[in-house]
């Protein structure tokens, strides 16, 4: 995503150190709705402390930051996504277009229900760049256990086979159709079976995440490692095989890849959010630096309780999002997070009796700190 991990040096200028406030975010995730119609066992929106009323983005919020686009003359992408279903929003088309309207590439990630053939359709009009769902198992009874509701994998499966058809019949390239799944104990089989789905649908891409517990119900079900295990280690590359698929869905042939993430703790970290300039801003218009930090919850890493708290920087409907994106304070904090100058609590000693780390501070003064964060080890992953 990034090329290297930014070091101090990078930033002496004449002996003093110096960072520039640039407008450069990249990418916008927009979370369009933090409504769902499904109810998966392992969705944060269900631990969130206290409880966030489930709505969709209002049109103020969106143009506001639709509004701001012209200001960020390094963006890339919008992609719609966040804690929630980004199509259940009554105007997500609308909102597409409008992006699209100003030059902009939108992606999307969705629970792939609500895909019917106008949306299908609409989708591949409209050039969305990729389409990406989540399929947590190609088996119908574990995907139903998953999700939280009965029957739904068929239904799933169909809105990828839609927007396969409507870009053959409308001959187009896009948008690019990937699959992504969250690894568990719960679903630890079988996916040779995705893999094959995969390539049935179309997809050009599998990518693996694994689970981040939000209860104490779901810290048993992790498979990845940390640094004390040594035991058998987990590989998830022996679950999905070496094998990638021909995606011979466009007038090229590609070929499909199945893109895993790490499945233990390891010394380097980097941030995937804050390297590629990520802003994540949420239904009512928080900035934050990522998901991780957009609201806030419980979580267990390694089996150790800690608490976030949601960060901030400002919010659209109050200040121009170049502006809270150029502020000291979201500057200072990505600089921190660019050089990852935090302790690695899991790796010290004193980590399960730490109130620091239990708070997710740490014990060289920050009031967020970013050392255990499992985004940052490639652990959990989003599109
Ligand atoms: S589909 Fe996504 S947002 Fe909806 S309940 Fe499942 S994890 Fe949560
Ligand atoms: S914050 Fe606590 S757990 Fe983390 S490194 Fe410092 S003493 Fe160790
Ligand atoms: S390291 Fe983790 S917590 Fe810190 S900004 Fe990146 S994703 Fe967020």
């Amino acid at each position: 995503m990034h090329s290297r991990q930014m070091t101090i040096s990078d930033l002496v200028r004449d002996g003093v150190v110096t960072v520039r406030a640039r407008p450069d975010i990249r990418r916008i995730c927009l979370e369009l709705s933090t409504a769902c119609n499904l109810n998966c066992a392992m969705c944060i929106r269900s631990h969130w402390l206290p409880p966030v009323d489930r709505g969709h983005m209002s049109e103020e919020v969106f143009s506001a930051v639709a509004g701001s686009i012209d200001r960020l003359p390094s963006l890339q992408e919008v992609h719609l996504g966040g804690f929630g279903e980004p199509l259940l929003h009554p105007r997500a088309l609308d909102f597409i277009d409008r992006l699209r309207c100003k030059g902009v590439e939108v992606s999307l990630s969705t629970n792939g229900t609500q895909i019917d053939e106008p949306t299908a359709r609409a989708l591949v009009k409209l050039g969305v760049l990729r389409v990406v769902v989540s399929v947590d198992s190609a088996k119908p009874e574990e995907f139903s256990q998953i999700r939280g509701q009965t029957g739904k994998l068929p239904r799933v499966l169909q809105g990828l086979f839609r927007i396969r058809d409507a870009k053959r019949a409308q001959r187009a390239g896009r948008p690019r159709l990937g699959i992504q799944t969250v690894l568990s104990r719960a679903n630890a089989s079988a996916k040779g079976a995705l893999v094959q789905a995969a390539r049935r649908v179309g997809a050009s891409s599998l990518l693996v995440s694994h689970m981040l517990p939000y209860t104490c119900d779901m810290k048993d079900q992790i498979l990845y490692t940390g640094p004390r295990h040594t035991g058998c280690q987990f590989s998830s590359a022996s679950l999905f095989g070496g094998s990638g698929w021909p995606d011979e869905g466009g007038d090229w042939l590609g070929w499909g890849i199945v893109d895993l993430p790490r499945d233990r703790w390891r010394t380097d970290r980097s941030c995937p959010f804050v390297g590629g300039k990520w802003a994540a801003i949420s239904a009512e218009g928080e900035v934050s630096p990522c998901y991780a930090l957009m609201y806030t919850h419980s979580e267990y890493i390694f089996g150790r309780h800690k608490r976030v708290e949601r960060l901030s920087f400002g919010n659209v409907l109050q200040d121009p999002l170049d502006s809270i994106w150029t502020s000291e304070e979201f500057v200072k904090f990505r600089t921190r997070v660019e050089l990852f100058d935090f302790p690695a609590c899991v790796d010290c000693e004193l980590c399960d009796s730490c109130d620091f780390a239990a708070f997710n501070q740490n014990c060289w003064g920050d009031e967020v700190s970013c050392g255990d964060c499992l985004w940052a080890q490639g652990i959990i992953r989003c599109p």
